[in-house]
């Protein structure tokens, strides 16, 4: 949050860099100066235009500083900004004591004003340069004017001080407004995040629900297609459930398919591997760039991992098993994601149904049934 406060600092005050030289350039030729005192006026003008191109390079690589050198980045545009508003306020201070500048006080101060004003309400959220800016500017005014030592002197000094309370005060509301407003967005973020993982997760076993799966699948089969390797996925289904519920329970059948979830996913070892709920008690696994050989080895150590469970009614110990369903694919290049992903996970439920007809417990293929199915 705070890399992105500086990129916002950043932004509000590329262009107005600028807006020094125009000021300059524009007061110093209606009041004849730049007639009467032009390399003066061109050195200063130089001066504030290298101030401004430097700010403004500095500014478009913001993004890569701060990267590297956050802190860095930070003290280099505070420093940047703070010697350029210094410069205006030593030149505010240079038209109230030298005679040939006198003419454009006035109006130097005013512009110094709205130079002070407008940059910060443009930097009121760093909590550093909200009390510097306006000090740089007004400083070498105030310090002139009390070393005049006359009363005009004096009366300016007096109104600087004041000038600058008041903008430390009203800048501390406006970076106030500013946090707040990031707070909210972020806030906002975030749940749209926790929102996300909820609508991919199942409540119950917390691995990834149906629909998440079905966005999975399509995303790898477009990838198996594009990389040309296997696709592979196993219907994993618990044995006789129905009848861990109707003995022990419906509250401890939902302890059997929380420990079997969290087996089957703690025996996944590939990254891109996934385990999710296809519903009732019923798993799915995806196995990306894994072929039917594959997969049956992925399987039986499922299989191992299921039948591991070790679980117990008070004293009754509950052995669970499951039946696994194993099929796997090679996306062609003018295949139909929709068919191919329906075929497969078509002919794993096959592969599904000749596990629990040959006994259960075990993993097939539907290559594996004695008939074809
Ligand atoms: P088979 O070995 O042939 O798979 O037999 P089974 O009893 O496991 O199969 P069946 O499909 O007849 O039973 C599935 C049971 O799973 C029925 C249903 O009440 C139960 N079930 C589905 N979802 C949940 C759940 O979220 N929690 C609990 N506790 N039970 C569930
Ligand atoms: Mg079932
Ligand atoms: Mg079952």
């Amino acid at each position: 949050m705070q890399q992105q406060a500086l990129l916002d600092l950043g932004a509000r005050c590329r262009n107005s860099a600028l807006t020094y030289v125009i000021f300059w350039l524009v007061l110093t030729m209606v009041h004849g100066m730049a007639e009467s005192h032009t390399v003066l006026v061109v050195l200063v003008a130089l001066l504030l235009l290298g101030l401004a191109i430097a700010r403004i390079i500095f500014i478009d690589h913001l993004p890569t500083l701060i990267e590297h050198h956050y802190k860095r980045s930070l003290l280099g545009f505070r420093a940047l900004v703070l010697v350029h508003i210094f410069v205006w306020g030593c030149l505010c201070a240079m038209s109230q004591h030298w005679a040939p500048a006198r003419s454009m006080h006035t109006y130097m101060i005013i512009v110094g004003a709205t130079l002070l004003q407008g940059g910060l309400v443009s930097m009121a959220f760093d909590r550093v340069l909200r009390t510097a800016f306006p000090m740089s500017g007004l400083t070498p005014v105030v310090v002139f004017s009390l070393l005049a030592w006359n009363q005009e002197g004096f009366v300016v000094a007096v109104l600087c001080t004041v000038f600058l309370a008041y903008q430390v005060m009203t800048s501390r509301v406006v970076g106030g407004d500013y946090w707040n407003a990031q707070f909210a967005r972020l806030t906002a973020e975030e749940r749209a995040e926790q929102l996300e993982l909820i609508s991919q997760t199942d409540a119950l076993t917390q691995v990834p629900n149906r629909r998440f799966f079905n966005l999975t699948i399509e995303l790898e089969w477009a990838r198996a297609r594009r990389d040309r390797r296997p696709l592979s996925v196993a219907m994993v289904d618990l044995d006789f459930f129905k009848k861990v519920n109707d003995t022990y329970g419906h509250p401890f059948g939902d302890v059997v398919l929380t420990a079997s979830a969290a087996a089957l996913k703690n025996a996944l070892l590939r990254p891109p591997d996934m385990v999710a709920r296809f519903g009732g008690e019923e798993f799915v696994l995806l196995m990306p760039n894994t072929d039917l050989e594959g997969a049956r080895v992925v399987a039986e150590r499922m299989n191992q991992a299921v039948r591991d469970i070790r679980l117990s009614s008070g004293d009754v110990p509950v052995p669970v098993t499951c039946s696994i369903g194993i099929a796997s694919l090679m996306p062609g290049v003018g295949g139909n994601m929709q068919q191919d992903i329906d075929n497969l996970l078509q002919s794993a439920d096959l592969g599904l149904y000749e596990a629990k007809h040959a006994g259960r417990d075990r993993v097939c293929s539907k290559e594996d049934a004695p008939r074809p199915l």
